[in-house]
């Protein structure tokens, strides 16, 4: 990728980047759908390369062999067509990737391939090709490290632990108790957090957001007034789209 083909339109990126359950998706997502933006999930893209090589029952600690499936396969993004209107499904070689996204062995999976140091660089490249597009809030956990340096507006959304095992026990019905979510969620963070290809840090120009004591209706309010001060085209824009 060029970066300069990234920077015609960083104007219209925002970075959002956090641990697991600090808020992202959904904050990202009512972001999007104020600014009249889409979402950029950058979650999916690491599930659905862990799904694609789950069912093709390549060993998860071959890094190269993880990687030469990725490459040869074709990811694509396009919008999707459900209630949110914001949001993108992903496909895999043409088949449908969205619906196995959250499977218990995806969901297990999914931080071994995305330490893979050949797959994250495949992956990146093309989250940088895809977000040329702009008006995007891009979601991850390398946004403003890795992925869009460049980006005007990057926001690292945080929340105490007890919180978002709260949130994420929530997310999943409450079929675990929170107690072992709290355990899961840790060690989810911590392999992020302690990898050595882009671990999960902020940007030193990112806006730190902690929500533990913020509601979504806050937090975005707080999320859209730091991307209305640092992106002088939206001030005053309510709509874009
Ligand atoms: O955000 P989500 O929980 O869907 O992400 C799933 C996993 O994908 C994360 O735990 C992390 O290991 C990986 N990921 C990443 N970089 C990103 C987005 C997600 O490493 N930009």
């Amino acid at each position: 990728m060029n970066r300069s083909d990234c920077r015609t339109t960083t104007a219209h990126l925002v970075a959002i980047d956090g641990p697991v359950a600090s808020g992202k998706t959904e904050v990202g997502r009512a972001l999007a759908q104020r600014l009249g933006w889409r979402l950029f999930d950058t979650g999916v893209m690491y599930r659905a390369a862990t799904w694609h090589a789950l069912r093709n029952e390549v060993h998860l600690d071959e890094g190269e062999s993880v990687a030469e499936l990725i490459r040869s396969a074709d990811i694509a993004l396009r919008p999707t067509t459900d209630a949110h209107g914001t949001d993108l499904d992903i496909f895999v070689n043409g088949e449908p990737a969205t619906p196995h996204l959250r499977e218990p062995d995806v969901e297990s999976a999914v931080p071994v391939v995305a330490a893979i140091a050949e797959v994250r660089e495949l992956l990146v490249a093309h989250q940088q090709r895809q977000s040329t597009q702009g008006n995007l809030v891009v979601v991850g956990r390398d946004i403003g490290t890795v992925v869009l340096p460049d980006a005007p507006a990057k926001i690292f959304l945080t929340a105490s632990e007890e919180v978002r095992a709260q949130r994420r026990a929530a997310q999943m019905n409450h079929v675990a108790d929170t107690a072992s979510v709290l355990r899961a969620t840790r060690r989810r963070d911590e392999r992020d957090r302690s990898r050595a290809a882009s671990p999960l840090i902020p940007a030193t120009d990112a806006m730190i957001l902690d929500t533990s004591s913020l509601t979504l209706e806050q937090s975005v309010d707080a999320a859209e007034q730091i991307v209305r001060s640092r992106i002088p085209q939206l001030r005053g824009v309510v709509e874009a789209r």
